[in-house]
Formats: structure tokens, C-alpha cells, sequence
């Protein structure tokens, strides 16, 4: 017989089960079923309990019913939970009240749904009250329970139960839920009760078993709701795992004012900061804290007025910390002074917390750095160097009057949008509307995470750093505002107001998760220094130190042992400045042709191009080679002591022309109005574009082609980069240049272009009396290059993967059409997974990368090899190209730090599995298929 259920006291069997592997357990019995089973075995004072596992909830919903044995189980381990705690199940002298909670293996806030206080009925309602004295604490749990049952488990709205207790409140003149009395809450009771006879025909069934059988159910039924298919699909949490139930003995925060009930997380989540934060309430139950409808208490504070609790508490979450050796996310109850733990698990954190509280963890030893590099995403990164609000921006907006209002600072981060209050609206805005969207609303619910996901930014009027937007903005990166109390929202004027400024809906705010300042308008944004983040370039350090190690890769083809370096496509020496601040060890890129495009130089390259013979082109060129000088002399002296690449002129010429059309247009006006001065020349140069008209201009005379036709450009521009190195060589800088021929199709173009430019290298270190180090190669973006790579390599001495061309030829993809017109339907069609110009596309381009590095290799055992597309900031096709053993990426300088992050996730992936020397007494054949094992890993993994 299938086990379909745990006890409290039953860890083992379940470990034992699923396989030992405390994930396996998480699998079999969920995080919070996995949570309490672990806390009860190292005694921390947990409700007696017993968990349904995923297994019954996958049986079920194949079944369409409870499998067989389930609800027998249940009730065995019902009588081992009466037994513990000395109550029954349905006895009107001293009733058992249970919790009915889901729980899958990853944790889904507030997606499924929870009812508290099963068991009660008008019977043992009535034997409480007698036990315990306390009427109005009675019909308080009872009242939540019909309610409860009525919404969760029988799918009645929230509203028709809300109704009726706001028009009691108002008839009775109070303003609080506090204000109500014991027969107040019976009132209720009877109130509620008449709800579900009126939406669903029958009675709030009376009979405790029933109500259990129905609560197991509608947890199972919720696995499948809206809500948790779409929180699945966002977060990627497969649809597959199921979830768990967990029935577990009520511990009651609402006994009075001896009672409370929190929850806490044990280090900062906004923040990371070491110190725990929680929110509490006196006399409360349950979903009172997070659900923001009473105004909560601060963690500290409970220390005054339950020290001995608050002391046990502070204790344990340090305990369990430790023990899960991360943030953990707490709920309490204390019943009557007597703490009560109701969950524990990994808290859900922001970006900055993520970071600062992975390299504290690593510096206190909790766990390695390499750990603390792993539990880091490239998004956590990519976050961090996002905009934020100018200082000085702000300041302004505050004295022109346009702050208004201060919330908590919920989720960090610079948000500017159009406020829309609600979810459905802000979702369709943003997506159809192209706007960027705010969501405003009182406070948020499970129901509402698709319009925080589609939004900028999210601001409530309600709630503390607990609350369900503050929890879901945290995880997804939002930023957040939440608590904002000074601001009223008006949900069917569709407007916001404080005080007499009104916003309506639509109108743009600025809000700052960061501060928890709210603004009127749009406020500027910059970008934030890295140098100031001094977590995250601790981190990076580490991470640069694993892809340093040696042996950290397994050689291919006797490529690196050690991990990528990351490099930076640059321009200009401002951006190589970025660039080595942000950690890149070289430049991978320098496009030539901006340089040309400046306006002082533009007309004479201009006159270069239109030159009828080569004197003239020449000495065109002679006027544009000290700029090009300058240019590449700054370039070196930020980069002293790493390597530069340097592309020679790319781009077909015509692009340095004006445009046709417009040209002719001039003509055309200048013959109507009869204007001669100038005509004659207007319309030479009419005559030499439409020469140089190409149909197809991507394929044509560019790249190396055009160095063939026309060398003096090149030969100008390595005379250039030789000249600016030999200087700053004799001003004591060290330079690497490296001089990358683009579009190379043949070797043929290398062997008639590279030793005429090799010839000037020579002469300008002759003339200087001087020598340093230099590299001529080949950017590698034609299909046909990569496949006689073994050739090309012959002249190159190193290959940079130009995978945007790449991609386009190999696929036969014009990037920009492929984009705007077919490639959304590609994937929505399944025909593409992925953006082949996004991320490497392994199966085709990615095989050819790895078939020409393998067989450049085989030619030159030392090739350096590298990546300088848009592709070298991708995390996934930087594990492609450590995987086939690239030297480096190169990516933009912004997307640097990212990209040291993903080479360090890549090695430590990939780590070579090392074989431990098998022990002496073992035969030499035992040896030989211990090798085969390990070589066959390798092999796997490198797929
Ligand atoms: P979620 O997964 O949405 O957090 P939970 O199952 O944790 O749902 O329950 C919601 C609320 O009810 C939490 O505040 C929790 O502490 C409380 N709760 C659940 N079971 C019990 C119980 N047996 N006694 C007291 N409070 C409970
Ligand atoms: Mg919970
Ligand atoms: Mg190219």
C-alpha cells in the first residue's frame, strides 16, 4: 500500500522514501510539510501535525478522487495527533482543531489556500466556550472558519462574506474588527452560515470529518487553479510536482491578549542586513498580518510584553539559520504566552539581499564562497546595475512639492510609469499599451501577480514589509512601495489623492522601493556605481578567482584549463574606462568606423571615398590618420597591460555617403529653382552613390572584401594602431594590440591582405626603435570560415566569433526582418525556443563555433578564441562557450559584471569530476572502468 501520509514523528521514513536526498523529501511532502517535519525532529515546539503527500495530490488529479487508502491514512494519523495532544476530533467536551494547509515543494505565497480552525461545529463551539471561558475568542475562530470554508473550499467570493460584516460593523457604529463582541461574532456565525445556504443550497456542514474530507480536497483542486498555473508559469515552477497538504493542530493567536501571531524573517530581506524583521499582532489568527487589514507591530516590541516567548523565539529562528545555513522566512503563534513554531523556510529576497547576504554568509563561514557565488543570479546583477533616481533629481522634485507621500521601502529600485489600479489594466497597458505601468491598489492578493509582473513598479496604500506585494515585488525584482497610508486611493473615481493633489489614473508617478518615497511626475534616473557596491564586488572577486583557478575546465582539444576571462567590446576610451572598472581584462571589440563618422571627419572620408585614384585616396587618408592615432593612443592607455582588439574598417561605404533619396531631392529642388551654385557637384555625387549602389549591401563589398579592393584604408588605419602602441610603449605603458580582419570567407583574403599589413607593423617598429607584442586575426562570422577554420588559422592567431553575422548567414536570417516580422511566431509555435540572436542557437551555430575552434586548434595549438557578439553577455551562451573552450567573451561594459558572474556559474558547473586514485588493492581492470565512468561524465556534461 502506497504511503500517502506522514506523521509529525515520521522524517525518517520520509527521507527514507524519497530516496535520502533532502530535496527528494522537499518533493515528497513539500516545503512546508519538509519545514515542520525537520523542526519537530530538532524539538522546536511545532503543533502536532501529519502531511498528505504530492504523490496523493498527482493520484487525485488523475483520479479525479481521493486513491485508495488516503482518507483511511488520514484518519489513522489524526488518532496519533488526538493522542499527542490530548484532544478529540469532533468532542464537544475538549475538541481537536486542525489547519488545513498546502504545501508544494517550492513555496507558492498565498497561491493555494489555507482554512484554520477545522473541527469546529455549533457542538463544539459550545463545549469551547464552556472549556475555556471565552465566548467572544470561540465564535471569533468559528466565524473565520465558515468564512473561510465558504471562499476556499466552496468557491463562494470573499465579498459576499465581507458584506454582510461591514453593514454589521456600520448598523453597530464600530470601526474595528477589535470592537466586536462574543455575541457580535455569533452573529456572524449565523450571518456567514446563511451565505453558503443562499450561494450553494446546502448547510456549513456540521460534521468535523466532512469538513476535513473537503479541505483535503479543495487544497488538491487548487493546485490547479488560475492562480497557481499562472505563479507557475512565472516563476517556471513545473506543473508536474503537485502539492501537499498539511493537517496540523491549531495553536490560537486570538486568546486574548496573552496571544499573538507573526511572522519574521531572520535577516533583512530588502536589505540583507544581519538583523532580524518581523511584524506581529496581539489576539490575531493567521492571515491578519500579511493580509494588512489591522495596522501590525514591529518585532521588536514584543519583547516587552512577552520576554520569555520573545527570547525562545529569537533562539530558534538563529537555530534554524544556522541549520538551513540561509535566510529563513518564520511564521509564529504564541497561545496564551507559549510559542508555537508554524513554519520555516528559505526567504524570498531582493537583489541587494541576495548579494550582501551570500558574501556575509560566505565571511562568516557559514557557507563557501563558491556557495555564495552560486546562490547569486546573473538577474540579481543585472538589477543592481539598473537605474536609480538621481540624487539631485529628487531633491528638485521634493522642493517643487511633487513628493507625496512615504510608504515602507518594500522592494528597492527606481520606478517610473502610468498608475492604473488594477491588475488587469496595468497588465493590458503595459502589454498592448506599451506602456510602463505602476499598479496601484489598497493592498495586493495572489489574484493580482500578473499586473505586478507586466508593471515597473507597485504601491500600495496598506500593508508593512510582509505583506503579499512587499513578498512577490521582493521576489520578482519590482520595485515596491507599500504602506503608503498617506495616500487614498478612490478605486471607482479611478484616482489617487493626498491632501488636495489628485492622480488619476494613467498619470505618471516616480517610486522609489529604495527610500520608499513616492513622487508626482517622472523623475530622472542614473546609473549606479559599481565601486560603491561593496558586496557585489566582493563577489566578483570570487567569481573571478574560480574561473582563475587552475584546472577548473577540462581540456578540450587542448584548449583552457582555466576558466573565460571576460572582455568588453569598446569603442572609446571612456567606455574601455567602464569597462576595466566594471572587471574586463581586454577589449574584445573596437569598431573603427564611429571614428569615421565624426562630423570634423566625415567630409574627408567622404573625399577618400570618392577619390579617382589611389594618390588621391591616399592622401585623403594621410589627413584622417593622426585622429585615428589619437583615437587608438587613448584606447591603449586605458587598457594598459591588457589586450585590444582592433577591427579593421567593416561596413560597406556607402554608409559613409549621404543617402540617395535625399540627394536627389537636393538636385531636384536646386534645378526647379534654377540654382547653379554648387549643382554641378551636388550632382557628381549623386552619380558616385548611386554607383556604389549594392542590392544587396550586407553581402557585398564590405569586411575584408573591401580591404582587397581598396588596401590604402586599411593599410592607414594598422599604421594608425601601430603607431599609437609604439608610442605609448615609449611613455611606459604596455600594450597588447591586436589587429582583427572582419568577414574573412577564405584564407585565401588573409594570405593576400594580412602580410602587407604585417610588412607596415614591421616598418613602424623600425622607425620607432621598438617591439612589443601584437597579433593579427580573424573575426570568424561567415559559415565557410568556421568550417576551414583549420585554414584560416594558418594566418590567424586568433578567431573572434562575430555570432551576430554568424547567426544570420548560418540560418540564413536577416536579423532585423527575422525580428519584426517572423520570429515571435517562431516561438510561439515552438518552431525556435529561443532568440537565436539573444542566445546561442547550440545545436547549429553553436556546433559550428565548436567544430572551428577544434580544428583552428589543430593548426594552432595556441589560438586564442573568443566571442565579441551581443552573445558574450548572455549567461547561457557564455556555459556554451566555456563548454567548447573559449579563451574569453566579450560582451558590452554594462553587461560585465553579469558576465563574470555566469563564467564563474559556467566552471563550477562544468567542474571536471576528478577521479579519486583508486585504492591500491584494486585490479587494473576496476581502474579502467573507473576511467571509462569518469570520461563518459565529462563527456555528458560537455554536451
Ligand atoms: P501560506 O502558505 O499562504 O503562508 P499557511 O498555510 O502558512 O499559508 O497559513 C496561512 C496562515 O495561517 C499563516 O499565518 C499561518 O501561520 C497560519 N496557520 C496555519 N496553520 C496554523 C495552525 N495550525 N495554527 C495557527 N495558525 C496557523
Ligand atoms: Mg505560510
Ligand atoms: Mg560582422
Amino acid at each position: 500500500m502506497t504511503k500517502w501520509v506522514y506523521l509529525f514523528n515520521e522524517v525518517k521514513e520520509a527521507e527514507k522514501i524519497s530516496g535520502g536526498s533532502w530535496d527528494a523529501v522537499k518533493a515528497l511532502v513539500g516545503g512546508k510539510g519538509s519545514g515542520l517535519l525537520d523542526m519537530t525532529r530538532a524539538g522546536v515546539p511545532v503543533p502536532p501535525f501529519f502531511t498528505v503527500t504530492t504523490e496523493a495530490c498527482n493520484a487525485y488529479q488523475k483520479a479525479g478522487k481521493f486513491p485508495a487508502g488516503l482518507w483511511d491514512q488520514e484518519l489513522k494519523a489524526l488518532k496519533a495527533v488526538e493522542k499527542q495532544t490530548g484532544k478529540k476530533f469532533g468532542d464537544p467536551k475538549n475538541p481537536l482543531l486542525v489547519s488545513c494547509r498546502s504545501g508544494a515543494k517550492f513555496s507558492m505565497p498565498g497561491m493555494m489556500d489555507t482554512v484554520l480552525n477545522l473541527g469546529l461545529t455549533d457542538v463544539t463551539a459550545a463545549g469551547m466556550v464552556k472549556l475555556t471561558g471565552n465566548a467572544r475568542f470561540v465564535y471569533d475562530s468559528y466565524r473565520r472558519l465558515v468564512e473561510m470554508f465558504g471562499s476556499v473550499v466552496l468557491g463562494i467570493p470573499d465579498e459576499s462574506f465581507e458584506q454582510p460584516l461591514h453593514e454589521y460593523k456600520h448598523e453597530k457604529g464600530y470601526k474595528l474588527d477589535t470592537e466586536m463582541t462574543a455575541e457580535d461574532w455569533a452573529q456572524m456565525v449565523e450571518a456567514f452560515k446563511a451565505v453558503i445556504r443562499k450561494e450553494k443550497g446546502f448547510d456549513f456542514p456540521q460534521d468535523p470529518y466532512k469538513q476535513l474530507e473537503l479541505a483535503t480536497e479543495a487544497v488538491f483542486k487548487s493546485w490547479n487553479g488560475k492562480r497557481a498555473i499562472d505563479y507557475r508559469n512565472a516563476t517556471g515552477i513545473s506543473h508536474a510536482l503537485g502539492t501537499a497538504v498539511n493537517i496540523q493542530t491549531m495553536a490560537f493567536g486570538n486568546m486574548g491578549e496573552d496571544s499573538a501571531t507573526g511572522v519574521a524573517f531572520s535577516r533583512n530581506p530588502s536589505t540583507g542586513d544581519k538583523k532580524m524583521m518581523g511584524e506581529f499582532l496581539f489576539n490575531a489568527q493567521g492571515e491578519d498580518v500579511v493580509a494588512g487589514i489591522r495596522n501590525t507591530s514591529q518585532i521588536e516590541t514584543l519583547q516587552e510584553r512577552m520576554p520569555k516567548a520573545y527570547a525562545e523565539f529569537m533562539k530558534i529562528a538563529a537555530r534554524l539559520e544556522k541549520h538551513y545555513k540561509d535566510m529563513q522566512d518564520v511564521e509564529f503563534t504564541i497561545e496564551r504566552g507559549k510559542l508555537w513554531m508554524l513554519q520555516t523556510r528559505n526567504g524570498k529576497r531582493t537583489a541587494q539581499a541576495t548579494v550582501k547576504m551570500a558574501v556575509d554568509m560566505a565571511l562568516e563561514g557559514l557557507i563557501s564562497k563558491d556557495e555564495a557565488v552560486e546562490r547569486v543570479t546573473p538577474e540579481n546583477v543585472d538589477t543592481l546595475l539598473h537605474p536609480q533616481f538621481d540624487n539631485e533629481a529628487k531633491k528638485n522634485a521634493e522642493k517643487e512639492g511633487k513628493l507625496i507621500a512615504k510608504g515602507v521601502n518594500a522592494s528597492p529600485g527606481a520606478a517610473v510609469g502610468q498608475i492604473y489600479f488594477d491588475a488587469d489594466m496595468a497588465e493590458k497597458m503595459a502589454k498592448e499599451g506599451k506602456q510602463d505601468t505602476i499598479m496601484v491598489r489598497p493592498f495586493t492578493k495572489p489574484d493580482d501577480v500578473h499586473g505586478m509582473i507586466a508593471s515597473k513598479g507597485v504601491l500600495t496604500s496598506e500593508g508593512g514589509a510582509t505583506s503579499h506585494a512587499a513578498v512577490v515585488a521582493r521576489q520578482f525584482g519590482i520595485p515596491c512601495v507599500v504602506g503608503a497610508s498617506a495616500i487614498k486611493i478612490d478605486l471607482d473615481k479611478r484616482i489617487m489623492n493626498v491632501g488636495d493633489i489628485v492622480v488619476k489614473e494613467g498619470e505618471w508617478i516616480s517610486v522609489d522601493g529604495t527610500t520608499g518615497l513616492i513622487y508626482v511626475g517622472k523623475i530622472p534616473v542614473s546609473i549606479p556605481s559599481i565601486e560603491d557596491q561593496v558586496e557585489l564586488m566582493t563577489l566578483l572577486k570570487w567569481a573571478d578567482e574560480i574561473c582563475s583557478r587552475k584546472n577548473i575546465r577540462s581540456a578540450t582539444d587542448g584548449g583552457p584549463t582555466r576558466g573565460l576571462q571576460v572582455w568588453a567590446n569598446a569603442d572609446y576610451p571612456k567606455d574601455a574606462q567602464r569597462a576595466r572598472s566594471y572587471g574586463a581584462v581586454g577589449i574584445g571589440l573596437c569598431r573603427t568606423e564611429h571614428m569615421f563618422f565624426e562630423p570634423e571627419r566625415l567630409p574627408i572620408v567622404q573625399e577618400m571615398i570618392l577619390a579617382d585614384s589611389s594618390e588621391g585616396r591616399t592622401s585623403a587618408l594621410n589627413k584622417l590618420l593622426p585622429s585615428q592615432r589619437k583615437d587608438f593612443d587613448g584606447l591603449f592607455e586605458a587598457m594598459d597591460g591588457y589586450p585590444v582588439i582592433i577591427r579593421l574598417i567593416d561596413p560597406p561605404l556607402h554608409e559613409f555617403m549621404p543617402d540617395e533619396e535625399k540627394l536627389l531631392e537636393e538636385v531636384v529642388t536646386m534645378r526647379v529653382k534654377g540654382e547653379s551654385v554648387g549643382l554641378k557637384a551636388k550632382e557628381d555625387l549623386l552619380e558616385s552613390v548611386k554607383g556604389m549602389h549594392e542590392s544587396n549591401p550586407m553581402m557585398g563589398l564590405r569586411g575584408v572584401r573591401l580591404s582587397i579592393v581598396m588596401p590604402e584604408i586599411v593599410e592607414m588605419q594598422v599604421r594608425a594602431i601601430f603607431e599609437a602602441a609604439a608610442d605609448c610603449t615609449l611613455r611606459g605603458i604596455v600594450v597588447k594590440p591586436e589587429v582583427m580582419i572582419p568577414l574573412t570567407g577564405t584564407v585565401k583574403e588573409l594570405d593576400w591582405i594580412q602580410p602587407r599589413l604585417e610588412r607596415i607593423a614591421a616598418a613602424v617598429m623600425g622607425e620607432k626603435k621598438i617591439k612589443f607584442e601584437y597579433k593579427f586575426g580573424s573575426m570568424i562570422e561567415i559559415p565557410r570560415a568556421a568550417i576551414t577554420a583549420a585554414d584560416v588559422a594558418r594566418d590567424a592567431e586568433f578567431f573572434s566569433f562575430g555570432t551576430n553575422d554568424l547567426t544570420q548567414m548560418t540560418y540564413g536570417y536577416s536579423r532585423d526582418d527575422a525580428e519584426r516580422n517572423f520570429l515571435i511566431t517562431y516561438q510561439e509555435q515552438g518552431i525556435l525556443l529561443k532568440n537565436p540572436f539573444q542566445t546561442i542557437d547550440r545545436h547549429g551555430v553553436g556546433t559550428l563555433m565548436q567544430w572551428a575552434i577544434s580544428e583552428g586548434r589543430k593548426t594552432r595549438p595556441n589560438l586564442e578564441v573568443g566571442i565579441c557578439g551581443e552573445h558574450g553577455g548572455d549567461p547561457d551562451s557564455i556555459e556554451w562557450c566555456h563548454m567548447i573552450g573559449n579563451n574569453y567573451v566579450s560582451c558590452s561594459p554594462f553587461r560585465v559584471p553579469i558576465a563574470r558572474l555566469a563564467a564563474a556559474h559556467a566552471a563550477l558547473k562544468h567542474r571536471p569530476v576528478i577521479a579519486k586514485k583508486p585504492a591500491a588493492k584494486k585490479t587494473v581492470a576496476k581502474k579502467a572502468v573507473v576511467k571509462k565512468a569518469v570520461k563518459k561524465v565529462a563527456k555528458k556534461k560537455s554536451k
